[in-house]
């Protein structure tokens, strides 16, 4: 099989910043296949890029198309990639959240996308080594650039965009500022094509998807991590992809509302035989897996209400708020402080 290569460059003074790109298709195709359409779909994805110059558009053998990252199936026909810890930077290229594959009998979903085009062409290429089926489907467990900004090449391959029904305005009134703040800490060589894409589909409460034999049930919540937090639930092997409703081993990050989010993980209490969290290790058991995170949000909650119940300013408190997980947690100073803020200005009037 054969995959469309383009060179995708910056334009004016930047122009010597160039990445290749892959323009997947939705069938998988032979090298005349690729080459009869190649010019057209080039000069189409051109127009979607007026920033960049596309050129030399090239059909190559899918195996010399890129890099492809090793997934790890942690059930029958699910497969994460595991990103890495971190805060975004040239080096590790956005590939900050976990990023899963379901495999039905005749279709494929994919879920969460990763920071970049670039993330994301590399989990295409990881998925054609596994299977020719088409990808139906990319689900967004939440509108964060580093699980979010990959998507378009998943929907350029054919899948269906599908996310909470609050997620289209949540990215849309976000996304200038996750694409400029992205570009600036990755570098615009490692950005080169990234482009927030929204849903088709917004899910309200509950929602079937069926990938042949394979049902998958998406639920949306209630604002906890964010106002646009989505679980996916593979029936076949009782996993739950739970998106950033969960971390592991990196601090857990606040940005809808920490009461919202403490009453959905109580929710969380059905059969589950193993759960992938938007971080860290990509296979928890539950509900003993999500110990740590429990212990961490209630004491950013008591915390945070003593600190209130004192009368301490805000100023004062978030210095010590939470201060006894740091040990627990990989990132603790970026995150804390800011879950700390968060939860102050929450808690203040309860
Ligand atoms: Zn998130």
């Amino acid at each position: 099989m054969f995959e469309l290569i383009v060179m995708a460059c910056l334009t004016g003074d930047f122009s010597d910043i160039c990445a290749s790109r892959i323009l997947p298709s939705p069938t998988p195709l032979t090298r005349e296949e690729c080459q009869s359409s190649a010019k057209t779909r080039a000069k189409a994805w051109q127009e979607n890029h007026p920033s960049l110059v596309v050129t030399d558009p090239t059909c190559t053998a899918r195996e010399q198309s890129g890099t492809a990252f090793d997934l790890t199936e942690i059930a029958p026909g699910i497969h994460v990639h595991e990103g890495g810890i971190g805060i975004p930077s040239p080096k590790n290229g956005g590939d900050l959240a976990n990023l899963s594959v379901v495999i039905g009998d005749t279709s494929v979903a994919v879920i969460d996308a990763g920071g970049t085009r670039a993330v994301a062409e590399s989990l295409y290429l990881a998925i054609r080594r596994l299977t020719n089926k088409p990808i139906s489907h990319i689900i967004l467990t939440h509108m964060h650039p580093d699980h979010a900004l990959g998507a378009a090449v998943f929907v350029e391959a054919g899948a269906k965009l599908i996310g909470h029904a609050k997620l289209d305005r949540g990215l849309r009134a976000r996304a200038i500022n996750y694409e400029t703040s992205l570009n600036t800490l990755i570098g615009a060589k490692g950005f080169i094509g990234t482009k927030a894409v929204f849903p088709v589909e917004g899910i309200k409460e509950n929602h079937e998807i069926d990938l042949g034999g394979r049902v998958l049930q998406l639920r949306a919540w209630p604002t906890a991590h964010t106002d646009n937090d989505i679980t996916v639930f593979d029936r076949r092997t009782k996993t739950l992809f739970a998106g950033d409703l969960v971390f592991a081993g990196h601090t857990p990050a606040l940005d809808g509302s920490l009461l919202g989010w403490v009453k959905v993980i109580e929710q969380l209490d059905w059969d589950i035989d193993r759960l992938v969290p938007g971080h860290g290790t990509p296979s928890l058991s539950w509900p003993e897996g999500g110990e740590a995170q429990r212990a961490y949000l209630e004491t950013l909650m008591n915390d945070t209400r003593k600190a209130i119940r004192k009368g301490e300013s805000i100023d004062k408190a978030i210095e010590h708020i939470a201060e006894s997980e740091r040990k627990n947690w990989s990132l603790f100073d970026e995150f804390n402080i800011r879950n700390a803020t968060a939860a102050f200005k929450e808690l203040e009037w309860e």
